[in-house]
């Protein structure tokens, strides 16, 4: 099946926004085994919709939109869908009165122009939207699917996943398609060329599932898919794939799927029903930021100290003024003093410090650009470790993070 994305907004033309929603989708559309040959991003002129969604259409067998949905009048994607399927509108009561009823909790007074979102080209159907007020849509026209999903991307995911994707996988199967299933190990402190070498058996026989290593900075990710008439052969088949790798470099595994470091690390220290500091100096706040993404995490993370300077690295950590004269802030003296502070001034059962040099202004040749020390307390005492990450200021925060609580998360299993 192929299928081709049309993301529609002016602002997406004038480089105000990323168009990270065809991103999504592709891979959406990718991980059950749907061909996508080609991206547009058009802008809010009604003509040029037209013109894209009717080529679109009489290429592919899928095409999906995604913005101008709403209400306003440059909201033009239900209007185009109109006029290149040739079929009038009409309104479906259940989604009108969800909307009616949208509106009211809210204490919100419906319009007429919200109310033209409850309608659907005829033959076609609404998608629900939980979280928003625009409704997708999906029309069959001429052995083409056309959907349209709002383009909010909280709004625009929960679609993908509740909706569309269960019906195109539907669609792949009474086509005789069988369906294509994914699996994804996330491997952290490992590099890519590292990982090949150690797996270099299994990648050299392994055709089925199919077996592909994909490195950004702070970790690898070992994708895995097969076809396969049901999620339970799927299963089988990946799962027996997924042991193999995992008995090879089981240890560097973190997660599966779109389960991040982050979530990794919520899932141990619940499990171990332990609590979490941390004390950050060169990722700034990133590293608490991070843990509090995850619902829930205050139940493990008790709050965390951004200490740039060292008058607060003395004053709330209680650094040794002369560990700051005598080794620096970058060094590990510091970091293991920064982690032992926080666990006692917190009470919290692990502490984890970073301090480093960013860059791209500030090394010296005995502690360059990209140097890094981690440190993990626990009731055990204090490990750390030194790193000298090449890359951006950004990628320097986003490394650290990532081995920061990668190492908590080893800490935490008895692994380090
Ligand atoms: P709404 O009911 O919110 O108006 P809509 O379907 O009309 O829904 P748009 O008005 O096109 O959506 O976009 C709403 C917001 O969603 C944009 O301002 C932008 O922040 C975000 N957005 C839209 N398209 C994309 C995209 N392709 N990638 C990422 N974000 C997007």
């Amino acid at each position: 099946m192929k299928a081709e994305i049309v993301s529609i907004g002016t602002e997406l033309l004038f480089g105000e926004i990323d168009d990270t929603n065809a991103t999504y989708i592709s891979r959406q559309l990718t991980s059950i085994g749907i061909d996508v040959n080609l991206r547009h991003a058009v802008d809010d002129e009604l003509a040029h919709i037209v013109q894209v969604l009717g080529t679109a259409m009489r290429r592919s067998d899928v095409v999906i939109t995604c913005g101008g949905l709403g209400p306003t009048p440059d909201d033009l994607t239900r209007q185009a869908i109109t006029q290149v399927t040739n079929r009038a509108l009409q309104t479906v009561p259940a989604a009108e009165q969800q909307l009616r009823d949208f509106f009211a909790k809210r204490h919100r007074k419906i319009s007429s122009t919200n109310l033209k979102q409850c309608q659907v080209p005829r033959g076609g159907q609404l998608l629900d939207n939980p979280v928003g007020t625009a409704p997708g849509l999906l029309v069959e026209h001429e052995g083409c699917v056309l959907i349209a999903v709002p383009g909010p991307p909280p709004e625009m995911r929960l679609m993908m996943t509740k909706h569309v994707i269960p019906y195109l996988r539907k669609r792949l199967q009474e086509q005789g398609e069988m369906p294509l299933f994914t699996r994804t190990l996330r491997t952290a402190d490992i590099g890519e060329a590292d990982l090949a070498e150690q797996l270099k058996d299994i990648l050299a026989n392994q055709s089925d599932p199919a077996l592909a290593l994909y490195a950004s900075p702070g970790e690898v990710r070992i994708r895995m898919h097969t076809k396969a008439p049901s999620q339970q052969e799927a299963n089988k088949k990946l799962g027996d794939l997924e042991n193999s790798i995992r008995q090879q470099i089981g240890e560097h595994v973190y997660g599966t799927d779109d389960e991040t470091m982050e979530v990794a690390v919520g899932k141990v220290l619940t499990a171990a029903g332990a609590t979490v500091v941390v004390a950050e100096s060169c990722t700034g706040g990133l590293i608490a930021s991070r843990i509090t993404d995850v619902p829930g995490s205050s139940r493990y993370f008790r709050g965390g100290y951004v200490t740039y300077s060292n008058e607060l690295k003395q004053q709330l950590l209680g650094v040794p003024a002369q560990i700051l004269q005598q080794h620096g802030a970058v060094s590990e003296e510091c970091a293991r003093a920064m982690a032992e502070g926080a666990r006692e001034s917190s009470g919290a059962d692990y502490a984890l410090a970073v301090t480093g040099i960013a860059g791209p202004t500030g090394g010296t040749a005995q502690k360059p650009v990209g140097r890094v020390y981690i440190a993990v307390a626990d009731e055990q005492g204090t490990i750390c470790q030194q790193f000298d990450w090449p890359g951006t200021r950004s990628q320097f925060k986003h490394r650290t993070s990532q081995m920061a609580l990668n190492m908590l998360r080893k800490r935490v299993l008895g692994l380090v």
